[in-house]
């Protein structure tokens, strides 16, 4: 930008936006400006306090223009709407809905999962010094903001509502329902994972000695990726698929490379279900959904076992490139 565009917007800033603000009013809008600026993790830090600087100093007008002329050159990036893969361990431990008013995380607007969520820090950046130690007083701040434990997924309303004027009040029950949340969540997981890792382990013992694919075939599994497998409106089974199946991979993997079992052949079986499943009209979900059924009954598994046999699956088709390197 050139240093006369530059002046001219510091003079109008300094001329005529500043004098003709209600005095109240240029308190309050400023200073929900500031606060902005403190959440904004996109702002560098040096720059936050360069820019605040001229606020403390006195010099409003500036603080404006300054502030105006910085936002003018960032890129104008739209608050992405797609739901990001990092977040899910978030959202599955608040079960999908915000804690605090209960609304949706995920919506699905026209067959697209929508992002209705913001992972918001519980003991948020850029207080003031102030409202940091009413905080810490309540519960200590974290070493690092940006470390789950001081996540939480609530929705955009309440996040917004809670970053412009966080109170110690209002920490303190954030805090607290996370605490509850990640208690819950490890607990679940826990369960899980024992149990998981029982009936994975026995689905693939019933795989290997009942298999009786007589012909192998080529494995190509390459047009059936998991994220293209399921529906918009699948998204949380999707995710919560894949998320799993990077979780169980090295599992599955060990209890592989422990036992006999062909594992060719068994992918070899899969594929030919598969094609028969699809051949068949079915949709890629429910050729998904059949596989499981298929293998739980082979397994002997009950209804309960459902995940463990969607896993192995899913394994199966995301992971057979891999496994053959
Ligand atoms: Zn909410």
């Amino acid at each position: 930008m050139q240093q006369v565009v530059i002046d001219a917007t510091i003079a109008y800033f300094k001329k005529e936006v500043i004098s003709d603000m209600n005095p109240h009013l240029k308190d309050d809008t400023i200073e929900k400006i500031i606060k902005l600026i403190c959440v904004d993790t996109t702002i560098p830090d040096s720059k936050k306090e360069s820019l605040i600087a001229f606020h403390d100093a006195g010099d409003d007008a500036m603080f404006l223009a300054e502030v105006f002329l910085y936002a003018l050159n960032k890129p104008n990036k739209k608050q992405s709407n797609t739901v990001e893969y990092q977040d899910i361990p978030l959202l599955d431990e608040a079960n999908y809905e915000c804690p605090l008013c209960h609304k949706k995380l995920v919506d699905t607007i026209k067959g697209q999962a929508v992002k209705k969520y913001r992972i918001t820090q519980i003991f948020p950046d850029g207080l003031d010094d102030e409202t940091a130690a009413e905080f810490s007083a309540v519960y200590p701040a974290p070493k690092k903001l940006d470390m789950p434990d001081n996540l939480i997924a609530v929705d955009v309303d309440c996040a917004e509502e809670y970053l412009l004027n966080p109170n110690a009040e209002e920490y303190r029950n954030l805090y607290e329902i996370k605490k509850q949340l990640a208690r819950n969540y490890a607990a679940k997981q826990t369960v899980n994972k024992v149990q998981l890792e029982d009936d994975i382990r026995t689905v693939l013992n019933a795989l290997s000695t009942k298999s009786d694919a007589t012909e192998l075939i080529e494995l190509e599994y390459e047009a059936l990726r998991i994220d293209e497998k399921f529906d918009a409106e699948n998204f949380i089974l999707k995710n919560e698929t894949q998320f799993q199946v990077v979780t169980y991979y090295r599992y599955i993997e060990k209890v592989f490379s422990n036992s006999n079992a062909d594992f060719d052949m068994i992918a070899t079986e899969i594929k030919i279900s598969s094609m028969k499943l699809e051949k068949a009209g079915l949709s890629q979900s429910d050729v998904i959904s059949q596989l499981s059924e298929w293998i739980r009954n082979k397994a002997e598994l009950g209804t309960e076992s459902r995940l463990a046999c969607n896993i192995v699956v899913s394994f199966f088709i995301q992971n057979c490139e891999v496994f053959h390197k």
